[in-house]
């Protein structure tokens, strides 16, 4: 047992420096990816939960390593720590402008974008200089991009948050809070913030047939956003009994593969033209 348990440690610390070199490898390949074109966004679509309407997409960030696909959960947390957000974030809110543009242009209503934006990008200080000049850069209407931000953005200087957010939102554009609950910020702190919108974390949609807390905690939030004057969308909605709850409950907006999974640009833009046929 003794020298199991000896051999089970050499091979934890051997495992721990393989994925310590094999995160330095991404890292390293992550900070040419821009350069190489590999960033990608798939778009998901949001809708009205009572009229099962379009009404937005939100741009998700897809890498395209040239062994694979690479899933978000797996480089942002990386790009955060390297600080490569920065540039990589910019690159993404330059290019969903621009899709909100093109599809503005192609039809007569003007689906929202939504956009992810970490908290090390919104408290860089160019972040100001980076939006307005997507802004310009694109032409879109500012009221139809929403920037999402977490509520770990939030925590460290409450003025100067509010401050950047009333400058935002001076702009035109609308601001979420992003998985709502999975944080620390106190209710009360809530209200302070100039926020349009807020997102429950897919966790809570999750729970929500679970049990009775698990819908109380979902009724909660949604009652709690409309008091505070902003709308809600529910995350990761996968089925018929979740929707049909969030209805009841007055939830605004849902978003989850039981309406569209996220998809590339094509899909994306065929998703929206049958939308706009109907
Ligand atoms: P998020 O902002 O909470 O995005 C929603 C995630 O939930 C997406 O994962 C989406 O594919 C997934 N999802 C949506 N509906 C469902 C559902 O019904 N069931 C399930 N199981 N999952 C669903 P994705 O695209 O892998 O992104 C993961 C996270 O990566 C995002 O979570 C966001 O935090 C981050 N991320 C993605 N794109 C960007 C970006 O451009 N910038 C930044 N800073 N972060 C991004
Ligand atoms: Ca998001
Ligand atoms: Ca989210
Ligand atoms: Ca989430």
């Amino acid at each position: 047992a003794q020298s199991q348990q000896g051999n089970s440690a050499v091979i934890y610390t051997e495992n721990l420096s393989v994925n310590e070199r094999e995160r330095l490898a991404l890292e390293t390949q992550l900070s040419q990816a821009l350069d190489r074109g590999e960033f990608e966004l798939f778009y998901q679509a949001q809708c009205d939960l009572n009229t099962r309407r379009l009404s937005g997409f939100e741009a998700l960030l897809r890498w395209r390593h040239p062994d694979g696909l690479i899933p978000p959960d797996r480089f942002i947390p990386i790009a955060e720590e390297s600080g490569l957000i920065v540039p990589i974030g910019r690159w993404v809110l330059h290019q969903a402008c621009r899709q909100a543009k093109t599809w503005h242009d192609a039809g007569r209503d003007r689906p929202v974008m939504a956009v992810n934006i970490s908290p090390r990008q919104f408290q860089h200080p160019e972040f100001m200089a980076t939006v307005r000049e997507a802004l310009r850069d694109s032409g879109v209407d500012p009221c139809c991009i929403e920037l999402e931000i977490t509520e770990g953005a939030m925590m460290d200087d409450a003025e100067s948050t509010i401050a950047k957010m009333a400058e935002l939102r001076a702009l035109g554009l609308h601001l979420a809070i992003d998985d709502f609950g999975t944080g620390y910020s106190s209710l009360a702190y809530l209200k302070r913030f100039p926020i349009d919108r807020l997102k429950i974390d897919r966790s809570f949609v999750r729970d929500l047939g679970r049990d009775e807390e698990g819908a109380a905690i979902v009724q909660a939030l949604i009652q709690l956003a409309h008091s505070l004057g902003m709308t809600v969308v529910a995350e990761g909605v996968e089925d018929s009994h979740q929707e049909a709850c969030l209805r009841d409950w007055r939830c605004d907006l849902m978003q989850g593969f039981g309406y569209a999974r996220p998809l590339p640009e094509p899909g994306a833009s065929a998703l929206l033209e049958a939308h706009r046929a109907e």
